[in-house]
């Protein structure tokens, strides 16, 4: 139960929501199916409520330039019906899971905010070389997703900024890869490997195994070349009640393998 009042918004447009967030106190809804459940719990216990749903954030776009534009509030159902732009995104979505719950609310925006280690769309951003396109009442900045996850569960967004949208460099092309190790099918994953076809080989993002997700380039999928790889990045690995650091430490490497495999059969 919420026990605390709050002040609701349900801004028309990206202005509006800039304007409600100047206060620098108020807790942004994108899909809740993080953050909600917080608020029932008590968790979370905001005076002001910022929810993205009418402002106009969702759908996938490209600009003139080649790149795609991802808004903060597209769902993974919108990535699965309408995903042709950000086909690794499509791919990560096809594999969420809660039921068409979480697939119709939860978002590409709130799954980067909440940044839990065990996220998925996160890595995935880190191997597209995503921006992060933060507004606030005092203007727009981009920040590389390298730079955005800055620990386990936060990131570089100040409070009275939103998460309008992430910018994909270019459509990220036939040549990628994911792959993720689970206890259950509804369980968290443990490691997750996204990986994408770059000029300088590999673009390998590891989610799940340390705080924030973690980059390899990758020059042949070459196993001896992929573990020391990983080994190198790979310093403090995460630990939690799926699975402790060691145990993540040990099948980084053969997620990452594995990615790599269906990258090069892509
Ligand atoms: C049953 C269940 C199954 C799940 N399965 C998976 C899974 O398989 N894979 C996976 O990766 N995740 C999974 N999740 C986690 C999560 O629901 C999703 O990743 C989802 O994308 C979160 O998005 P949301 O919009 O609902 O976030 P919200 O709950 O709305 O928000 C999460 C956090 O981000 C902030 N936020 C939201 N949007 C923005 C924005 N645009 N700008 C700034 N801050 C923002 C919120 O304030 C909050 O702190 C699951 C969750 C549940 C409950």
């Amino acid at each position: 139960m919420i026990t605390r009042d709050f002040a609701y918004h349900a801004p028309a447009d990206l202005g509006g929501v800039t304007a409600a967030l100047a206060g620098g106190d108020a807790v942004i809804v994108g899909g809740g199916t993080m953050v909600v459940p917080d608020m029932t719990h008590g968790r979370t216990t905001p005076g002001v409520v910022v929810d993205l749903s009418r402002a106009g954030l969702a759908g996938l776009t490209q600009t003139a330039g080649g790149e795609v534009v991802v808004g903060a509030t597209t769902t993974y159902t919108q990535l699965l019906r309408g995903g042709e732009l950000a086909p690794l995104l499509r791919r990560v979505a096809g594999g969420v899971t809660g039921g068409p719950q979480i697939r119709n609310k939860g978002t590409v925006g709130g799954s980067a905010c909440y940044a839990n280690p065990s996220s998925e769309i996160p890595a995935a951003l880190l191997a597209l070389g995503a921006r992060m396109r933060l507004a606030s009442a005092r203007g727009v900045r981009e920040v590389a997703a390298a730079d955005f996850f800055t620990g386990a569960f936060t990131t570089e967004r100040r409070p009275d900024e939103v998460l309008a949208a992430v910018v994909l460099p270019s459509p990220d092309g036939p040549a990628f890869g994911y792959h993720k190790l689970k206890l259950s099918e509804s369980s968290w994953p443990i490691a997750t490997a996204a990986c994408v076809r770059g000029p300088g080989g590999w673009r390998v993002a590891l989610g799940g195994v340390a705080a924030t997700p973690l980059l390899v380039t990758i020059e042949s999928a070459d196993p001896r070349h992929v573990r020391a790889e990983v080994a190198r990045v790979l310093t403090e690995p995460w630990s939690d009640v799926l699975a402790d650091g060691d145990y993540r430490r040990r099948v980084a490497p053969v997620v990452a393998l594995r990615a790599l495999k269906e990258g090069e059969a892509s």
